[in-house]
């Protein structure tokens, strides 16, 4: 049988593992951040029109410039965007791709700050662009100090800032946003994939005036289209044209740009639990002390806690109870996802059983 290492493949591909969060069939999944309630029936009719219009057309390929899909998406994020700041792609980790293809690559680097988002590191691989870490403050948090002196030090083509961080909820502050910016005179990637979900500003308030500040978000977390797959950029026009060198043609299908235009304008609707999203977060903050673990703060839809004494058989007594959260490969800690109510209960309920054990 024919190995992967049998392969002509490129050494700095050589060894590595693919992203691999877990699909399994389970009744609770708490485990990859998404909104775990359906879209509302009404919005779903009107995405299913939109898409019974666009498939008439399909024999032509789609509007290469999504036009009408970054009018919705600049109008969703306010903040006088407009089109020409706009960027989409087929989640944003494609948008982040892009990014580093245009603007890393061989010979180029781009730093972050783990414990941060998995996928960062494999899509700097992916375009070959050197993938440099440092280290965070206690607590996760990022002072405007050591995000500075990090970049001073390592020097990096592009740095990657989480907001909140993903996986420890972390929230980060402009003021570390806008020092980390006048620090390098590389790009600057702010990834709000969890904005919705946070209380502070978001760092498209410093857009104006900042050409190098890149700021992604996703569909599909607070606005419940993880399926869709649909995530975007806000930056200045110059951004974006450079994104136009690097996209492949058409990279938005016909029906992924009417889905997403006909979900956006229901926007208030497709975000109608995020509160309720927030509250159950809250309690798994509250609750889980009480069992003994500890919650770190988090401004996101997830919780990250500690005190777990071995996770990966807690990970596993908790799937045997139809229940999959996420074990990030943090010593001692478990993620888990804020869901409705009912299920938020279940995984309290479960975990309580588990660790009175
Ligand atoms: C989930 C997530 C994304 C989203 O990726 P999509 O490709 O848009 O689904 C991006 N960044 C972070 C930090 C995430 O946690």
């Amino acid at each position: 049988m024919t190995e992967l290492s049998d392969l002509p493949i490129r050494d700095d591909l050589r060894g590595l593992t693919p992203y691999g969060a877990p699909q399994e069939h389970v009744r609770i999944q708490l485990n990859v951040n998404e909104n775990t309630h359906p879209i509302p029936e009404a919005v779903a009719t009107d995405i299913v029109t939109a898409l019974a219009g666009a498939v008439l057309g399909v024999n032509r390929y789609p509007d290469r410039e999504f036009t009408e899909l970054r009018d919705s998406l600049a109008a969703y994020l306010g903040h006088g965007l407009t089109r020409d700041n706009v960027w989409a792609a087929n989640g944003s980790n494609e948008v982040l791709q892009q990014v580093l293809q245009a603007f890393g690559g061989p010979g180029r680097s781009v730093l972050g700050f783990p414990p941060t988002y998995s996928m960062h590191s494999i899509i700097a691989s992916g375009t070959g662009t050197r993938w440099l870490t440092a280290q965070r403050d206690a607590g996760y948090e990022l002072s405007p100090e050591t995000v500075v002196e990090a970049i001073r030090r390592e020097q990096p083509d592009i740095v990657f800032l989480c907001s909140p961080n993903n996986p420890t909820g972390t929230p980060l502050s402009l003021e570390t946003i806008a020092a980390a910016y006048d620090a390098t005179p590389g790009i600057l990637l702010v990834d709000e994939a969890y904005a919705e979900f946070q209380e502070g500003d978001t760092a498209l308030t410093l857009l104006e005036g900042r050409p190098r500040l890149l700021v992604s978000r996703t569909m599909s977390k607070a606005f419940a289209f993880a399926g869709a797959r649909l995530g975007y950029l806000a930056a200045d026009p110059a951004v974006t044209d450079a994104l136009r060198l690097v996209r492949l043609p058409y990279h938005l299908s016909a029906f992924t740009q009417a889905a997403a235009v006909a979900a956006l304008a229901h926007a208030p609707e497709m975000l109608a639990m995020v509160e309720d999203i927030k509250l159950q977060r809250d309690r798994m903050i509250a609750a889980l002390p009480e069992l003994g673990y500890t919650p770190l703060p988090s401004a996101a839809n997830f919780v990250l806690f500690g005190g777990v004494e071995n996770p990966h058989a807690v990970f596993e007594e908790l799937l045997a109870n139809d229940i999959i959260i996420r074990d990030v490969g943090i010593p001692h800690h478990l993620r888990v996802t804020a869901g409705s109510d009912a299920e938020t209960t279940i995984f309290l309920d479960a975990l309580a059983r588990i660790s009175a054990r």
